[in-house]
């Protein structure tokens, strides 16, 4: 390892979680590599991904999509959150399918397909209850209406009709059959329109997994595709995911302390016992969340030792206990674990980040994307 921390990504776990997802869908797979790849690296994540069978690649920025493209990515892919005012023709020209919520931003992607000669592959989003992009009910047969009348003229093509799920993490919850009630619906009322998109997609990791209604033509991939559990399990779970990220580091310095010695600021934590401190040259400018304090556990030396006090901009502290450390000893912070029913902090191996993320009070996909520049990839 060269810099201060290094997180090594499996791209063979990405593709197997690609695999046994594709498994249990049946469906064609969207590799949802937004957020660089939820900050595994975009680029290598989308080729292990095709390699493995997704047949599209989806992202949220024009950027995103281009630089995709430009790495010499061919598969389809959907960028699907713009300013009204993005330069569209960019992505026509690159064959990107534009997500579209608004007739505004129709009127920009249907001129700039107008402007090149090139219809611009649209894919109209409905929501169907989040709240965010997507038409709205109201503003659906105003949005079908320019989408046929633009289709007719050649500035664009409607592939697909799409919406995002509320709930789907939650088995059972009575949001999905409504959303998919809704979807379907919005999806009739296209057709009867006159508009044929080739393809309708609702799911994402969750939904692809437990819930066939609302699987229709393709599934969106994104947490489950890195080998986090969507249901919250604190490693692989029953799905057969494999983590793909570990994130590991190394001592850079140790201490021997008797009891009473304050660490870090504040400070917020004193020993009890004298005590190995070991200092981890990782803090929260890379990614390490402050609000995992008092929780948090590393894998150091075989064995789970407990973060103690603040962690810092850089640098956090281990309590080693009595094992014996020495200066670039290997720590893992998070890794992918092997036990996928392990509920309580302390468990056999590294710890995962799944377990960062309760630590923390959030969800592995905020823990993953803010990991930081400053942390180098590295790819299995
Ligand atoms: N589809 C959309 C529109 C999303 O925004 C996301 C991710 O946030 C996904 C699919 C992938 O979701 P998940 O990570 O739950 O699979």
């Amino acid at each position: 390892m060269s810099g201060p921390a290094e997180a090594v990504v499996d791209l063979a776990a990405v593709a197997s979680n690609l695999r046994a997802i594709a498994a249990t869908a049946r469906t064609d797979l969207m590799a949802v590599v937004k957020a660089d790849g939820f900050g595994h690296g975009a680029v290598p994540v989308a080729r292990a991904a095709v390699a493995a069978g997704a047949a599209w690649l989806g992202v949220t920025s024009a950027a995103e999509a281009l630089s995709l493209r430009s790495a010499g990515l061919t598969v389809p892919i959907l960028s699907w959150l713009h300013p009204h005012d993005e330069d569209f023709a960019r992505l026509v020209a690159a064959r990107i399918d534009i997500g579209v919520s608004s007739v505004a931003h129709l009127h920009a992607v249907a001129g700039a397909g107008a402007r090149l000669g090139v219809p611009a592959a649209v894919q109209l989003k409905v929501d169907t209850g989040l709240s965010r992009n997507g038409a709205t009910r109201e503003d659906w047969p105003e949005l079908i209406a320019w989408a046929r009348k633009y289709e007719v003229e050649g500035g664009i093509r409607v592939s697909a009709v799409w919406s995002h799920l509320v709930n789907a993490e939650a088995p059972g919850h009575p949001s999905v059959a409504r959303q998919v009630e809704a979807f379907e619906e919005a999806l009739r009322f296209a057709r009867g329109a006159g508009l044929h998109p080739r393809l309708a997609h609702l799911a994402n990791s969750a939904a692809a997994l437990i819930a066939p209604r609302t699987r229709f033509d393709l599934c969106r991939i994104g947490v489950a595709l890195y080998g986090v559990d969507p249901f919250g399990a604190m490693s692989g779970g029953e799905f057969g995911l494999r983590p793909a990220m570990t994130l590991r580091s190394r001592v850079i310095n140790v201490k021997r302390v008797p009891a009473g010695t304050g660490v870090s600021y504040g400070p917020d934590f004193v020993t009890t016992r004298p005590t190995t401190l070991a200092l981890l040259p990782v803090g929260f400018g890379d990614g390490l969340p402050r609000a995992a304090q008092g929780r948090a556990r590393v894998w150091l030396g075989g064995q789970r030792r407990p973060i103690v006090g603040r962690i810092a901009m850089d640098q956090c502290v281990i309590d080693a206990g009595d094992l014996p450390v020495a200066l670039g000893d290997p720590v893992v912070v998070f890794g992918p674990g092997t036990d996928a029913a392990w509920t309580v902090p302390c468990g056999p191996t590294e710890p995962t980040v799944a377990e960062w993320a309760r630590w923390a009070g959030t969800n592995p996909h905020e823990v993953l994307t803010g990991i930081g520049a400053r942390v180098k990839r590295s790819y299995l």
